[in-house]
């Protein structure tokens, strides 16, 4: 098992990319605190791992807070002994805020979730790392990281606080994977194209939309929540000791073009 015994803790489990990936760390045998800013039940979890209630806790929280940030870190070490991988899936777009809420607003509200979030989280996790020398951060980055939002589909306009957001998470990534590597901490992000989850539900309705999104990948279709999760377990392995500050794109082939 890829990650037997380690300890993990991943925000944004309530839900899509971040649920998975808890079902595919406990199939690798780790630990894990799952949270979420929503109550979650155990019983909800529904993975294929035999999953030993010791080795799975949930706890709620908003990344976005840093009392919270640090509770939900302390309660990871609480209930474990230890942190070894953090990975910072929560994640929200403006499409989240409230619709009456101006630019200004908006714009704030996704970069303190999808950036002062993955600030917060990795800050609070770095200090409970340092105390058993070394660990692993993976954060959920984007294609949208990497370039701009296709001028293709009618979402965008150019000032999307989400595209912004996820650039400033790769440059977090490679300044954290940077700085914190001598340490035995790797820092890297994982950047998908579009996945099936609840995040995209908006475009995926619209079949005109969905069918222009499905050719903008290569590979003809959208992303499995699981194809992400796979690429975060792998990451976050002692497999993948030489990688470091780096930004994968994991997304049909969508940034190869
Ligand atoms: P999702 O909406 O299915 O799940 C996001 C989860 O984050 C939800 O459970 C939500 O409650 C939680 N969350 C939101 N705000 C929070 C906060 N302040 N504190 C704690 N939890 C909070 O979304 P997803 O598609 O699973 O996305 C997961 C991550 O992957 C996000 O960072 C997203 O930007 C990124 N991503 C998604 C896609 C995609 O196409 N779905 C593509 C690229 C990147």
């Amino acid at each position: 098992m890829r990650l037997h015994n380690k300890v993990t803790l991943i925000t944004g489990t309530a839900s899509g990319i971040g649920r998975s990936t808890v079902c595919r760390f406990l199939d690798e045998g780790a630990s894990v605190l799952a949270c979420d800013i929503q109550t979650q039940d155990l019983v909800d979890f529904s993975c294929e791992a035999d999953v030993e209630d010791s080795k799975l806790a949930t706890c709620k929280g908003d990344v976005s807070n840093s009392a919270d940030a640090t509770e939900m870190v302390r309660q990871a070490v609480d209930r474990f002994g230890r942190l070894d991988i953090l990975v910072n899936s929560a994640g929200i777009t403006p499409r989240t805020v409230d619709p009456e809420a101006d630019l200004v607003t908006r714009w704030d509200t996704v970069v303190a979730v999808n950036l002062r979030g993955t600030m917060l989280m990795s800050h609070a996790a770095v200090a409970a790392m340092r105390k058993v020398g070394g660990g692993a951060i993976v954060n959920l980055a984007s294609i949208m990281g990497l370039v701009g939002y296709p001028a293709t589909l009618p979402i965008s306009d150019g000032f999307n606080p989400y595209v912004s957001s996820k650039g400033a998470v790769v440059q977090l990534t490679r300044d954290m994977g940077v700085r914190l590597a001598a340490e035995g901490i790797r820092v890297n992000a994982v950047c998908p194209g579009f996945v099936y989850t609840p995040l995209t539900d908006n475009v995926t309705s619209v079949p005109e939309m969905h069918q222009t999104i499905r050719s903008l990948h290569p590979v003809g279709r959208m992303g499995e929540p699981e194809e992400i999760a796979n690429v975060i377990a792998f990451l976050a392995s002692d497999e993948a000791s030489f990688v470091c500050g780096a930004a994968w794109a994991v997304d049909g082939g969508y940034t190869a073009q």
